[in-house]
């Protein structure tokens, strides 16, 4: 399912309100449907999705939200802030090519 963020509200949700507008150009009428954001009418809206970790709002196509990502990063370097030099340049040498997901492989 398609949801969105509204990019200036922050506003989450699966059904914009649709605006119906009609523009009479000389002797041409068009019309035309804006979707916008429920809350305050932004019309600037962005495919999103629920974080598969945490399940809070994320932008469509991300991996995980800003959130998960900056706690990830905290655990990460808090992890590696307390490796000495060579720790440090042997976990370069596994990851250097490879990738985390690999690591079971490594000695
Ligand atoms: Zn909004
Ligand atoms: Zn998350």
């Amino acid at each position: 399912m398609i949801r969105y963020l509204c990019d200036y509200c922050g506003a989450y949700f699966d059904r914009p309100s649709k605006v119906h507008h009609r523009e009479t150009v000389g002797e041409f009428t068009r019309e035309y449907v804006d979707e916008v954001c429920p809350l305050c009418g932004c019309d600037s809206l962005s495919h999103a999705c629920d974080c598969p970790k945490c399940g809070e709002p994320m932008y469509a196509g991300a991996r995980l939200c800003d959130d998960c990502r900056k706690s990830l990063l905290g655990r990460l370097t808090e992890f590696a802030d307390g490796l000495t030099a060579e720790e440090e340049q042997q976990i370069d040498d596994w990851m250097d090519g490879d990738t985390i997901t690999n690591r079971k492989m490594w000695k």
